[in-house]
């Protein structure tokens, strides 16, 4: 797992190498000199210069994206079959989040982990995935390949999302916007929990919406776009 924020996923009273022998030995039985070895190779796979040294600073000591590419070494360590990945760029710069984008992408190829990547941020899910999955209020209401799904979306809230991208905002205009906001996980409505905020709602939509298959994708939706009534 790497979470969003790289300060509050290291702990701040241990210095970088005792938290990374501590997740190697938690899990392999390896000697302390060996832990330490194996950190000194991540810490250089991840972009991080000078790593013997670094491993006796505390995470204070490192800028944002450093302790993100550390957290990144420590999923990243033994090899796993799949990373889940919070928002990991949403705390740093704009130009940090470029490289770490980068680096995830390539040392995923390489090891053949699978990346799930949460995130609000169209744009990087673009360059990112491979396939998508929309969600709303909880639930998955569209997922198929990228490309496909955000070039011609079949779910209504899909489409609000894109339409809602400042890019898509005409000079002297307000930003588009879903009307409304999210309900309350506690406090769902009856049926398509999106119903009071979509255009294509009808007396239908109080009842759960399907689930639909095409070609390649599928969807929840009594409406969806592009599809004949
Ligand atoms: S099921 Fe109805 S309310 Fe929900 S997204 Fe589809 S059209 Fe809109």
């Amino acid at each position: 797992m790497v979470f969003q924020d790289p300060s509050t996923t290291l702990n701040p009273v241990l210095t970088v190498g005792d938290q990374m022998t501590l997740a190697i030995r938690a899990h392999e039985a390896v000697t302390a000199r060996a832990a330490r070895d194996r950190s000194v190779a991540m810490l250089g796979r991840v972009g991080i210069p000078d790593a013997r040294a670094r491993l006796d600073a505390y995470p204070h000591e490192f800028s944002g994206g450093m302790r993100q590419r550390v957290a990144i070494a420590i999923a990243m360590t033994h090899s796993p079959d799949v990373i889940v990945a919070d928002e990991p760029t949403t705390a740093l710069d704009v130009s940090i989040q470029a490289q770490i984008l980068h680096e995830m992408r390539e040392l995923t190829r390489e090891s053949g982990t699978a990346l799930v990547w949460i995130s609000h941020d169209l744009a990087t899910v673009s360059s990112m995935a491979e396939r998508i999955l929309v969600m709303y209020a909880g639930r998955i209401v569209e997922e198929g390949p990228t490309a496909t799904v955000l070039r011609d979306p079949r779910h209504p809230y899909t489409r609000g999302l894109l339409d809602s991208l400042p890019a898509t905002a005409r000079p002297g205009h307000d930003l588009n916007q879903i009307p409304g906001t999210t309900p309350s996980l506690l406090a769902l409505p009856p049926g398509c929990p999106f119903a009071p905020r979509c255009v294509r709602a009808t007396e239908l939509c109080a009842g759960d919406p399907p689930h639909r298959v095409d070609a390649v994708r599928g969807f929840r939706c009594h409406h969806p776009l592009g599809v004949a009534a």
